[in-house]
């Protein structure tokens, strides 16, 4: 498991972790903490946690509330963990929800900005290996590289140049679920497994 070196309660998990989300409440030093795992859709949607709500079609998460734990479950697309001096939140980004601006719904929403924000770039397909057609040069200009091999994705910098134009702080933790065997990865293998990224408060 990987603990984010900038958010002290963000973690990601790999293949040998063993880790799933569970119903039950989660303990943390004698606290209860609730686990909110979202029905990923790869849309731009983000949903605050509401006590009322049973499920999350979405893939973004937001709350100010400590009792819960946000979780992003992955294989080669983006988990983004965010903190904040009011809250947290996490996103799922592949290429559909980049390219549908799910960091604009967040990052530029009142709802949930604030000063001092942290952002951590979980595992995912890299630019080492997110081989992708023709048509993705239209969807992302300044974001493919081409080499004698192949054409390639590089979601890291689509998201980091993002966040540095917004000034934000972040923390990237520079694995590439396609050639790191710790990982699963759907485009490697087809896997139903996943890894979960999650923080809470
Ligand atoms: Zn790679």
């Amino acid at each position: 498991m990987i603990k984010s070196q900038l958010i002290s309660t963000a973690f990601f998990t790999d293949k040998n972790d063993n880790w799933f989300p569970s119903e039950s409440p989660f303990l943390i030093n004698n606290k209860k903490y609730k686990v909110i795992t979202m029905n990923q859709i790869h849309s731009d949607i983000i949903k605050v946690v509401s006590p009322m709500r049973k499920n999350y079609k979405c893939d973004g998460l937001y709350t100010t509330k400590k009792e819960y734990i946000l979780c992003v479950k992955t294989a080669d697309c983006v988990p983004i963990l965010i903190h904040s001096e009011i809250g947290v939140g996490a996103i799922h980004a592949g290429w559909r929800g980049l390219s549908q601006n799910i960091l604009g719904n967040f990052f530029e929403n009142e709802k949930y900005y604030s000063d001092n924000l942290k952002v951590s770039i979980g595992p995912h397909a890299r630019k080492c290996c997110y081989e992708v057609g023709k048509e993705f040069e239209r969807i992302f200009p300044n974001h493919i590289l081409t080499n004698h091999k192949g054409r390639y994705l590089d979601m890291s910098s689509y998201v980091s140049d993002y966040l540095e134009k917004l000034n934000i702080e972040f923390e990237d933790v520079n694995v590439c679920t396609i050639c790191n065997d710790r990982y699963f990865s759907y485009r490697q293998d087809k896997t139903d497994d996943r890894q979960y990224s999650f923080l809470c408060i």
